[in-house]
């Protein structure tokens, strides 16, 4: 099913997830390379998120720019003797206004289960910052005919305990943990169901919101493939991860957002 209606509110949001990657020399340079041509996109919205010790530099080298400033994780902590901890107001204080929450590097690797990404959650909007929210299935799950109860069970988590008015000052991003990484997308029919059905479930609690909710997919989005899942009609834009350290992809990307005007209904 498609909701229509309130859905030409919706502006694509593109943001690039750097993961563990690269140098403070190669941070600054990947921001010389893809300002000037995102600076001529308007029609969408772009952010990057950037490994923690480079945040400061890349807020510096952002500055100015419409380009939006993005961390990979926060502590479910306010503040105190967390060590290694990075808590929300952290971030704010650096200048963030993202916060990847919940990516499944997070989840699997370092085993934050459904209750820590909701406390990671609801620090984020307590700071004031937009949790970009991952949720998505592994593909035993996908093969086992779940994936909607995972997807389900990961959302209702965040909206049990922050609300369901918290989910509207956040983004959702859908990203199958098979194709994280591995090259293999999926379809944009494979993506538009998932994020239907997500969409669906929040118009069970809130209708405006669900119009208004932007879902982002993740999982493999190139250059070359990122116009056909941008055009489908509940993909918003994308969470993308290693294209966003190759300049030239990235703001191929960008582009396919900002083009990604006419939304094709299944
Ligand atoms: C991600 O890590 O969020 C991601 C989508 O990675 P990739 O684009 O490399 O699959």
């Amino acid at each position: 099913m498609v909701y229509v209606g309130l859905a030409e509110m919706r502006v694509k949001l593109v943001a690039g997830n750097w993961k563990m990657n690269g140098n403070l020399a190669s941070s600054q340079a990947l921001i010389k390379a893809i300002l000037p041509p995102l600076s001529a996109l308007n029609r969408a919205r772009y952010a990057v998120c950037a490994p923690f010790p480079y945040l400061a530099a890349v807020g510096q080298a952002l500055r100015g720019s419409s380009v939006a400033l993005g961390a990979q994780d926060l502590s479910q902590f306010e503040d105190g003797a967390y060590t290694g901890g990075v808590s929300g107001a952290m971030l704010a204080d650096c200048g963030c206004t993202h916060v990847i929450v919940g990516h499944s590097e997070r989840r699997n690797v370092f085993g934050e289960g459904d209750a820590i990404v909701a406390q990671k959650y609801a620090q984020a909007v307590k700071h004031g910052l937009i949790p970009i929210l991952c949720v998505g299935e592994t593909l035993s799950e996908r093969e086992s005919g779940v994936t909607e109860a995972v997807v389900a069970r990961q959302i209702d988590a965040v909206i049990q305990r922050c609300g369901i008015a918290a989910l509207g000052r956040g983004v959702v991003a859908y990203e199958p943990v098979w194709a994280i990484g591995t090259g293999r997308t999926a379809s944009p029919q494979q993506a538009q169901a998932v994020h239907a059905f997500i969409r669906g479930r929040v118009v069970a609690a809130d209708r405006r919101l669900a119009e208004t909710l932007l879902i982002l997919y993740g999982g493999s989005v190139k250059a070359g493939n990122a116009a056909e899942l941008f055009a489908m009609a509940d993909v918003d834009g994308g969470l993308i991860g290693g294209a966003s350290l190759v300049a030239d992809e990235f703001v191929a990307i960008c582009s396919a957002a900002q083009g990604a005007k006419e939304t094709v209904k299944t």
